[in-house]
Order: structure tokens, then C-alpha cells, then sequence
């Protein structure tokens, strides 16, 4: 901790303007709200009193300085930021009391929003920080990851929870974009699994909702599993589909459209997961998805359901393998014990 270049003691300042966070909020977004209330430069004010860098992400560690700055309850604050397992990230972390096994799971760099819901709210959701979580389920439309009129990515070090750097404030017509099915779905099934219920339901079938096979599909594949098996099979269908002889896919760049292609690529690969179709999965690099499912079948957190959808899914790409080839190569792994 570096508070030497400061006026006062950063742990015994105590702002005027105090409030509780909120259920659903996030913790970088309370403290941006938080400082920003007090009349300070949002983020920028609270990593410089933390002696963070300006791109430095919020942890759980700082929640004591926070709580006491701006009133929030330790534990609260604790459940909205990252907390690593054993210290070390690769090894998991805990987010907004979800376990997760992968660093990409959580967009933290690169902000997004719903315009609507900070204006509805008054705060930043927790969800929109699940990489998978491109569309805002209440508003019925694709978040926001740039500014419209400087074309910048969003910061976190923004003035404003609905205002650019640039001075633009962000408003509901400067998303025309409308969501797929498959990508309303998984922000309501990541929503139900992060206790926010505020969204209104938009699963497949929901009254008004329209669907379609792939979203079907996939919702079939991730019924009952955690948010981290919803993850880790999202991702997993994904890589399986650039394996697939068939597909011809260039990958996309930035946050958000890299998370909308997954969420795409997923959805219509799980129509063939889902009726376990004999696709020819190609025989390089096959290590990134294994290993995505053996950590679910090796990780003593994991829920019944998470386990026993990674050993089906194991199976078939197994055997698949063998038909494609990649199997013979990866012999061991496929007479491994893995369950
Ligand atoms: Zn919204
Ligand atoms: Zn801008």
C-alpha cells in the first residue's frame, strides 16, 4: 500500500455520502457510484488511495477500505469482488459466491452495460462482468461494450456509470442491435444462477420469447448445471465446434463480439452435442476442451450434474475422436480413468 502521496490516511477518510451495496451490484461498480457521489473522479480516486495503478482490477482484499470509505459491510463487499482460491488465480477464484475455474470466465478490463438498467437501477450489475453475458435479459437487448460516439471501449476509469470518457452519456437508441435467442437465454440462466432475479423470465418457451433449435438445444445441455459447468460447456461446445471439419469460422476480436460468437458457435454445435451426432471433430489441438472437462471431473466442488454431464460429454467426444483420428494420438487419455 502506497498512501504516502496522499492528504490524509486513505483507511480513516470516511465520505459524507455512504449507501450499502446492492444486491445484484457489483463491487467495481459500487466503488465507481460510491466515489462518484462523493464528488471524486470515480475509479481513477479509489485505485490511486488503494496505491493500485489506473489499469489495476478491484479485489476482495480491498473491501475493508471500501466498507470503510463509503459504508458498505465488509462480508457484502467481500461476495461482489474476486477472490482468488489459495492466492492463486490459475487455481480458481470465487465471484459473487459462484466458484469458477478459469480467469476468462470474467470480463473485469472491459466493461459492458445495459443503458436501461443503469438508468432503471442506478447501478452496475454484477452478471455483465460473465464474459458470457452479452445481452441484458430485462431490456431484451445487446449490452453496450463501446461508446457510440468515440467508438473507445468502455473503462472502468469512466466519469460517469452512463457516461463515457468522451463526455457521451450513454442512451437505450444507441443500441440498435437486438439479441439472439441463444444469447437472451444465457444471460437468464446466468442471472438465475447469480440470484439476481430482477429479469423477467426469457428461457425458451417463456411467453413472447421467440426460439429456435439451437437455443432448444442448449438449453437441454445446461439444465442444472452451476454457473461454472454452464461456463465451462459453453466454452467447451465452442472449441468443439473449431475441431469440427466443417467449419470454417474466423474468430472474432474485443470482448463482446468474441463472447457472441462463442455464444453462437455453442448453440448451433449443441444441436449436434445434444442428439449426439457423429461429428468429425478435427485431430489438432483438442487439449484446450479435454481439459476444460476433465477439470469439471477432477474438481472435488463440482455439483453431481456438472460431473456426470462432463463424463457424457467425454464419452462422445471420445468417441468421435476414435473415428476422426485424434484419438489414436491421444491414446492415453482416452484409456485414462477419468471418473
Ligand atoms: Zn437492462
Ligand atoms: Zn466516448
Amino acid at each position: 500500500m502506497n498512501f504516502q502521496q496522499s492528504w490524509i490516511e486513505p483507511p480513516e477518510l470516511c465520505f459524507p455520502y455512504q449507501d450499502e451495496i446492492r444486491s445484484g451490484e457489483c463491487g467495481q461498480g459500487y466503488a465507481m457510484r460510491m466515489a462518484i457521489g462523493n464528488g471524486m473522479v470515480g475509479l481513477p480516486w479509489v485505485k490511486h488511495a488503494l496505491g493500485k495503478t489506473h489499469s489495476a482490477v478491484l479485489n476482495a482484499g480491498d473491501a475493508p477500505y471500501l466498507a470503510q470509505w463509503f459504508g458498505a459491510s465488509v462480508q457484502l463487499l467481500e461476495f461482489a469482488l474476486e477472490r482468488l482460491t489459495r492466492g492463486r488465480r490459475e487455481q480458481g477464484f470465487s465471484y459473487a459466491g459462484q466458484t469458477l475455474g478459469r480467469q476468462y470466465f470474467l470480463t473485469r478490463s472491459f466493461p459492458r452495460v445495459c443503458p436501461d438498467c443503469l438508468r432503471e437501477l442506478g447501478h452496475c450489475r454484477i452478471a455483465w462482468d460473465m464474459a458470457l453475458t452479452v445481452a441484458c435479459a430485462r431490456h431484451r437487448r445487446v449490452l453496450l461494450d463501446r461508446c457510440p460516439s468515440c467508438l473507445r471501449a468502455l473503462s472502468w476509469n469512466r466519469p460517469g456509470l452512463d457516461l463515457c470518457s468522451c463526455g457521451f452519456a450513454f442512451k437505450m437508441e444507441d443500441v440498435p442491435e437486438t439479441p439472439t435467442a441463444s444469447e437472451l437465454f444465457l444471460a437468464r440462466v446466468i442471472d438465475q444462477r447469480m440470484d439476481d432475479f430482477g429479469s423477467p423470465e426469457c428461457g425458451p418457451g417463456a411467453a413472447g420469447v421467440a426460439t429456435d433449435e439451437a437455443t432448444e438445444a442448449l438449453s437441454a445441455l445446461l439444465r442444472n448445471l452451476s454457473l461454472d459447468g454452464v461456463m465451462r460447456i459453453v466454452y467447451a461446445l465452442a472449441t468443439a465446434a473449431t475441431y469440427d471439419l466443417d467449419s470454417q469460422i474466423k474468430r472474432e476480436r474485443g470482448s463482446l463480439s468474441k463472447a457472441r460468437q462463442t455464444v453462437a458457435i455453442a448453440a448451433a454445435f449443441s444441436v449436434k452435442a445434444a442428439y449426439l451426432d457423429a461429428t468429425v471433430l478435427r485431430t489438432q489441438r483438442p487439449t484446450v476442451l479435454v481439459d476444460l472437462l476433465i477439470d469439471v471431473a477432477a474438481s472435488s466442488r463440482a455439483s453431481p450434474e456438472d460431473l456426470s454431464f462432463a463424463h457424457s460429454m467425454l464419452g462422445w467426444l471420445m468417441a468421435n475422436a476414435s473415428r476422426s483420428g485424434w484419438g489414436a494420438r491421444h491414446a492415453s487419455l482416452s484409456q485414462r480413468e477419468l471418473f
